[in-house]
This record gives C-alpha cells, structure tokens and sequence, in this order.
C-alpha cells in the first residue's frame, strides 16, 4: 500500500510551508489511490505550543485535506503523536544497543565545537571524543546516547534531487539518539515512526535532505524497509526571504483571517509545487481529480504578495 504522511511539529501555527508540503504528500497519496497519515512530532516538551497540534488539523482540514489515520481519527498505528511513543523509541534503543552500536556522550556542546571539523548544514560535526572511553571515567553530566555510524558512504535517490551521497563519517559524525535530558532525537523517531506506520514515501522539505542519509542508516540497522524520499523546494516569502513563523500573512489562519478563500491558497500553492499550470483557485479534490502529468518544480517559490 502506497503510504505518505505529513509529520508537522505544534510549535506554531502551521504556515505555508507546511501546507506545501502537506498538499505535496497528500496529492500523491490520493494520486496513487493509497492513504496519507498525520503525524504530530511533539517531542520537544517545551517547544510544543499547547492548541498549535489542534490549529492544525483544523487548517489542514480547511484547506480540504483529509488522512486514513491521525490523532484526530486514530487509526491501526496509534498513538499519532511521538509524545506517546516513548515505548516504541526505547525497543528501537535496545535493539540498537544489543548490536553494541550506541554509547553514553557527556561532551558539552563546547567540548565538541572545541574540536569538531567544520560544521555541515549548521551542526557540527561529532568527534568521536567519548567512542572509545573508559567505561569506569565518572560522568560529568547526564549522557546523551550516540550511535556509532561506519565509515561508509550512503546513497540514495531523492525522488526530485535525484542522486545523493553522504559520507556519515565526514559529514554527521557518530550521532544523538536520545539527549541527556531525555529527549529522544528527531533522527530516531522519525525513523521508528515512519517503518511503525508503514510509509512507503516520505514527502517533505529541502532542509530535511541532510538528515535522510542518517535516518536509511538507522533503518538499516534496526532492519526496517527503507522508504522512497522526495524533498520539495522551500517555501520563500514574496521577496525572497525565509518564512518566518510569526508572520501572520505566511499562516494558513492568518491567511483564513484576512478572508483568503482555501481554494485560492490550494491553487497557488499546486502551481508552485508544479502540480497544475494554472494557478486559478481550486479545490484540492478537483485538483486530484484533474492531474494528470504533471512536473515537480525544483527551484524556491515565492509566496505571492497578495491573494
Ligand atoms: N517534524 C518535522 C518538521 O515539522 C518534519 C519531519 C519530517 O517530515 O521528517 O519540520
């Protein structure tokens, strides 16, 4: 069964971006007859925004999407928010750990930038300080579990970027599974969450390619079927700048506020993806219904100055 999903973190409104690639993963579901899954990806505590989870099924909702499974429906996979899935992220760590693969890290983010090589995509690249410590050196803080990755290069083939390479070793370094505060990673949920729910592609934005060589690791390691991925162009505001969370025109409700029908919203937003030529408002049923071929744009799009 063809499975997407859209996996949105509540730390705010859902804005445009999110409806992008909400849309994108929807429209290829529905295209291929299989079923699309909500996911809401609240792990991190205190940056969950309480409703923002609600606000979101709603615009999505308005802006006439629908899932086979979600918090809002339940479904065969439940629970539909990593917050309740500890149990699921803690057997995957097990698993992990049987094969000798994890190990406890109380480095501080100082002691790492102190020696790391030059980060990549903003992080830095993990050292390998606490690899190989003695078991019996006290820890200075609560640790964090790290998974050793091998010196191997990943490849694979992005359904829009086409081919893809990244060397772990070079490019992550041995990286966090679970925070020394508790917190598990976004790299092993997600991973633990999209084999658990069955999802076959993993539509999403430009800015999640470089995590995708890390998550066909851990799904290889913990001997999950690897999903297909398509990464989608960003969304940029009208002159070109990144989309900022609080600007109120960029949220769907913002938008829903300022009385922007969602047919217009699903019009825009299925031309810039490439979906439809028009632009012409349009329901997202009817757009479905009417695609045909169609060619996904590569390039950024900017969101139009007015509606
Ligand atoms: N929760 C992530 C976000 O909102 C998306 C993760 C994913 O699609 O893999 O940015």
């Amino acid at each position: 069964m063809f499975r997407t999903r859209f996996a949105p973190s509540p730390t705010g409104e859902l804005h445009l971006g999110g409806a992008w690639t909400a849309l994108a993963s929807w429209t290829l579901a529905r295209r291929a007859r299989g079923q699309f899954v909500l996911r809401t990806e609240d792990l991190d505590g205190p940056r969950t925004i309480a409703g923002a989870a609600a606000q979101i099924v709603d615009d999505l909702r308005w802006l006439g999407l629908d899932w086979e499974e979600g918090p809002d429906v339940s479904g065969p996979h439940e629970p539909y928010a990593q917050s309740e899935r500890s149990a699921h992220y803690e057997r995957a760590l097990a698993t992990l750990q049987e094969q000798h693969m994890l190990y406890p890290c109380d480095c501080s983010r100082a002691e790492i930038a102190q020696v790391a090589s030059a980060p990549h995509e903003g992080e830095a690249v993990y050292p390998g300080l606490c690899r190989d410590r003695d078991p019996r050196r006290p820890m200075k803080r609560p640790p964090a579990w790290r998974v050793r990755v091998p010196d191997r290069i990943v490849h694979f083939i992005d359904e829009l970027r086409g081919p893809q390479t990244e060397s772990l070793r070079e490019q992550t370094g041995d990286f966090v599974l679970k925070r020394g505060d508790g917190l598990y990673a976004y790299q092993l949920a997600v991973v633990v969450d999209d084999a658990a729910m069955g999802i076959t592609h993993v539509v999403r934005g430009d800015d999640l390619l470089a995590s995708t060589a890390r998550q066909i690791f851990l799904f290889e390691a913990l001997s999950l079927s690897v999903p297909r991925f398509l990464h989608l162009p960003l969304v940029l505001g009208p002159t070109g700048e990144r989309l900022a969370k609080r600007n109120p025109v960029m949220t769907i409700s913002g938008l829903r506020g300022a009385g922007i029908a969602a047919n217009a919203i699903v019009g825009k937003l299925a031309c810039g993806l490439g979906l439809r030529e028009s632009d012409a408002p349009v329901a997202a049923n009817d757009m479905v219904k009417d695609l045909n071929q169609w060619r996904w744009r590569a390039e950024p799009w900017k969101t139009p100055a007015t509606w």
